[in-house]
């Protein structure tokens, strides 16, 4: 496809991370527009009938249809592609569009999937009702226990399914251990790699065999759009399952979310650290609160597997997540004397937002199941953003006094 670029054109990847994400993917039209153009157009046209006929049998590589693939998009997917270090990269609608094709597009009645039990609400869906409505059978297992996994992972598998560091309560699996017992059991590996972000966390390289993505979080970064995507290196897994199953149930990424995206890339690196600057110094001083009586972040010492995180991650992270003495009636009066941050389910926005996953994000699992998975009445989980780290502080500070 001739993208006007002429000679200047590089395919990204004899670059550095930050110019991959400030130039890589860029296809520029016969204008020599300096920024990414924006698509916005739901089919092509053919010069000929031929041209057209050529196209449907798979015989030219052109655009047919933005259900199947627009620029605007593939350069997202080029972009997103070159940092993860994969060679194909699909963008999806959102995030939970990407979790269900990555798993739904390669499973059949009578298949077998085995996941980490502490997920995102959604992931939780998905695999514990909406899957063994079809005839595929979960089992979910500590994620932080290697022997539940090696006793999952007994039987043949189709597909382990993870989370790390999970949503709310960041625990940390460890991904190379995992991907060595899945692939044994004849496995492929999907990390939900969303609260780590390509920047810290590169799951390809530890094993894993599929990355997803809610690009809504901190790949947009700053709370506009909705988007995901999955990323891997097998173009089996892409002809064979993956590429029918988006093709002919459309769960397309949109043009314009790409563009937005594509914009969002290019800062990713920069805001990702300094979310993790923030992170480090909120957790920090939450640690020091008489009123708060835990801290979780996978960047302190008195994390559980904080030298797993420290091996697998590039820092701590941008989530911080806390319990506030008084269980449920000490988190709703700590979260209405917030002055600054905001209560939003939302996160990885450059807005400080925080949570209660008890009675939000997590209120359709049971009491029980709930507990065992350390979501405490009294948990807290805040997604660290880009303001003052002082400021953020101040404000906590003044709401646990409210608490007292
Ligand atoms: C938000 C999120 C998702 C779902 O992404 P959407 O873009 O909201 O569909 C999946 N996994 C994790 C860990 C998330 O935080």
């Amino acid at each position: 496809m001739s993208d006007g670029s002429g000679d200047r054109e590089n395919s990204g990847n004899t670059w550095r991370k930050a110019t991959q994400l400030v130039r890589g993917g860029m296809a520029r039209s016969a204008f020599q527009e300096t920024s990414e153009a924006l698509y916005l157009t739901s089919g092509y046209v053919y010069g000929s009938p031929e041209e057209a006929e050529a196209a449907f049998k798979g015989e030219t590589k052109r655009y047919i249809y933005s259900r199947y693939a627009n620029p605007t998009v593939s350069m997202f997917e080029q972009r997103l592609a070159l940092l993860e270090g994969a060679a194909f990269c699909v963008g999806m609608a959102s995030g939970m569009a990407a979790m269900f094709a990555a798993i739904a597009c390669q499973v059949k009645a009578g298949d077998r999937v085995v996941a980490s039990r502490a997920l995102f609400g959604s992931c939780n869906y998905v695999l514990t009702e909406l899957l063994p409505k079809y005839g595929v059978e979960t089992v979910l297992v500590d994620g932080t226990d290697l022997d539940q996994w090696r006793d999952a992972l007994k039987k043949p598998t189709v597909c382990v399914f993870m989370e790390t560091p999970s949503n709310p309560t960041l625990e940390i699996i460890d991904i190379a251990a995992v991907s060595e017992l899945a692939h044994a059991a004849g496995a492929r590996v999907i990390v939900d790699n969303v609260f780590a972000t390509a920047v810290l966390q590169s799951p390809l390289k530890l094993g894993a065999d599929i990355v997803m993505y809610s690009a809504t979080k901190h790949i947009d970064g700053q709370g506009r759009t909705m988007g995901g995507a999955i990323l891997f290196d097998d173009e089996a897994y892409m002809k064979d399952f993956l590429e029918p199953f988006f093709r002919h149930t459309g769960p397309s990424m949109s043009p314009f979310n790409a563009w937005v995206m594509l914009k969002g890339l290019e800062t990713l690196d920069i805001r990702v650290d300094r979310h993790c600057d923030n992170a480090e110094r909120v957790a920090a001083f939450l640690a020091a609160q008489p009123r708060i009586n835990k801290v979780i972040y996978p960047g302190l010492a008195s994390h559980p597997q904080h030298a797993l995180a420290k091996r697998q991650m590039g820092r701590g992270g941008t989530m911080v997540s806390f319990e506030v003495d008084g269980g449920k009636a000490g988190a709703f009066a700590f979260l209405k004397a917030l002055k600054l941050i905001d209560i939003s389910n939302n996160l990885g926005d450059s807005k400080s937002l925080t949570t209660h996953p008890t009675t939000t994000t997590h209120q359709r699992l049971s009491e029980e199941d709930r507990l065992d998975l350390g979501i405490t009445p009294g948990l807290v989980r805040l997604s660290v953003g880009l303001e003052d780290a002082e400021d953020i502080k101040d404000d906590l500070g003044q709401a646990l006094a409210a608490v007292g």
